[in-house]
């Protein structure tokens, strides 16, 4: 590294990776610049306005796993209540039901699934097969594959995966199972359902995305002598490097062609759309969140249960479909059907918000590159969801890679000093 070991660090975005390695370098005592485009901080994950109302841009789901989040998230003051901490269940308004147990690894899973309802025993028992399978080669295959075929080698393919794996694999890594790297399915079944108790824990935000972390990690940052620059775009990479010797990019892999084009690659993008429906304020799911099987809605969440929004239901469809070729008024007409065809009784909505999230996650995809944390550039370090080397796009993939930038600019400020 040239330059001086003892400047400030410029962070160019304001996502979860990018305050994420704001946070951990402002807790070593480095002062941090972070300038983010837009006009709040979250980027994937944050509230936006529209037409006078805050919404998140997409509903989003943590679980127990999430252990660098959940650690960083009370470092910076968030309190336990921003989530509503909920067993794993998977219950769809028709059909399967699962409920995992209170019990260490594998015993919660294997108890939810002898108790499930929906599936016959013997592809539930058929299941805690695949995950004794799984554990033995500890959850990794030395050839990465699909997870359709995974399923297929081992007989998980039937109403198991209809309702299970497959949800499963849509929900964590936001892409059809048919494309789907089993590597990074396999890295979230160890972490959750074979991870230690709560680590399977759905964990629903109570408060707005930006609110959650980004937020109080900025204010974190600027209590430790930090600055963090809103409305603040990075055009030119070379003016800031003439400031900063050291900078951690931590945008979107399809923006780094603009700021880094020695660094840019083709990449592919999944998309998640989030239908809001706004139903009379009395109208309440029996849980914070369900599963539908049968349309384009695959998750709804309650948010009067979660934020106090009562009446507004979120409807989640993750990856691509046949539901991108519809208007955004017809989508929500769909959606609204769906919901009604499922729940008898259920009044029509009063109105609707589409967010329609094209770029929500680059594709993960056997062999989808992950860019490494030091690229060969000096002084220049990379974060983002994308350069995780085993998870798929997540909260956790990014705040991981926020925590690994900043390990690695500290490392190279103490060699330098050396
Ligand atoms: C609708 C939706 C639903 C999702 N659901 C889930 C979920 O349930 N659970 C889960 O774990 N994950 C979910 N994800 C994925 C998760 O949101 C992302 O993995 C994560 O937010 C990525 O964070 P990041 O910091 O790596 O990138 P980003 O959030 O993309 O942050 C990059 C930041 O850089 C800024 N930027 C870009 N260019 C510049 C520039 N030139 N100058 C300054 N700033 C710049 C951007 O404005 C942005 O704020 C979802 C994503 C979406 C879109």
């Amino acid at each position: 590294m040239t330059g001086t070991a003892r400047g400030p660090v410029a962070i160019v975005g304001a996502g979860y990776a990018g305050m994420a390695a704001a946070v951990a370098l402002a807790a070593r005592g480095v002062a941090v610049e972070v300038f983010e485009a837009g006009p709040v901080p979250g980027g994937r994950a944050r509230r936006v306005r529209t037409r006078g109302r805050d919404y998140d841009n997409g509903q989003h789901l943590l679980v127990g796993a999430y252990r660098e989040l959940l650690r960083l998230m009370g470092m910076v003051g968030v309190p336990e209540r921003a989530l509503l901490r909920c067993p794993l269940e998977l219950r769809y308004l028709r059909g399967f039901a699962l409920r995992a147990l209170p019990l260490p690894a594998p015993l919660g899973l294997l108890g939810g699934l002898l108790l499930a309802r929906g599936v016959p025993l013997g592809e539930r028992i058929g299941a805690l097969r695949f995950m004794r399978a799984m554990r033995a080669q500890r959850f990794r295959l030395r050839e990465d594959q699909s997870v359709a075929s995974l399923l297929a080698k081992h007989r998980q393919d039937g109403r198991i995966g209809h309702y299970l794996w497959v949800p499963l694999c849509v929900a964590a890594l936001n892409i059809a199972a048919e494309q789907a790297s089993a590597n990074a399915f396999l890295a979230v079944l160890r972490d959750t359902l074979n991870g230690p108790p709560g680590a399977s824990d759905l964990l629903l935000p109570r408060v707005d995305l930006s609110r959650l972390f980004p937020e109080p990690a900025a204010a974190f940052v600027e209590a430790h002598g930090g600055r963090v620059h809103l409305r603040s775009p990075v055009r030119d990479l070379t003016d800031l490097r003439s400031r900063f010797a050291q900078v951690i990019v931590a945008v979107g892999p399809h923006q780094l062609r603009t700021i880094v084009p020695a660094l840019a690659f083709e990449v592919s993008y999944e998309p998640i759309y989030t239908v809001y429906l706004q139903y009379p304020d009395g109208v309440r799911l029996d849980r914070p969140m369900l599963g539908l099987d049968r349309g384009h809605v695959q998750w709804v969440f309650d948010r009067g249960w979660l934020a106090g929004e009562h009446g507004l239901i979120a409807c989640v469809i993750s990856a691509h479909g046949a539901h991108e070729a519809l208007t955004h008024a017809a989508l929500a007409e769909c959606c609204a059907r769906e919901l009604g065809d499922a729940i008898p009784g259920l009044p029509a909505p009063r109105g609707s918000q589409v967010i329609a999230e094209k770029r929500a996650t680059a594709a993960c995809v056997p062999g989808a590159p992950r860019p490494d944390t030091r690229p060969a550039l000096d002084g220049l370090y990379l974060a983002g969801d994308y350069t995780d080397p085993e998870y798929p796009p997540t909260l956790e993939a990014a705040v991981r890679s926020g925590l690994r930038a900043a390990q690695a600019v500290a490392e190279d400020r103490a060699t330098a000093r050396a």
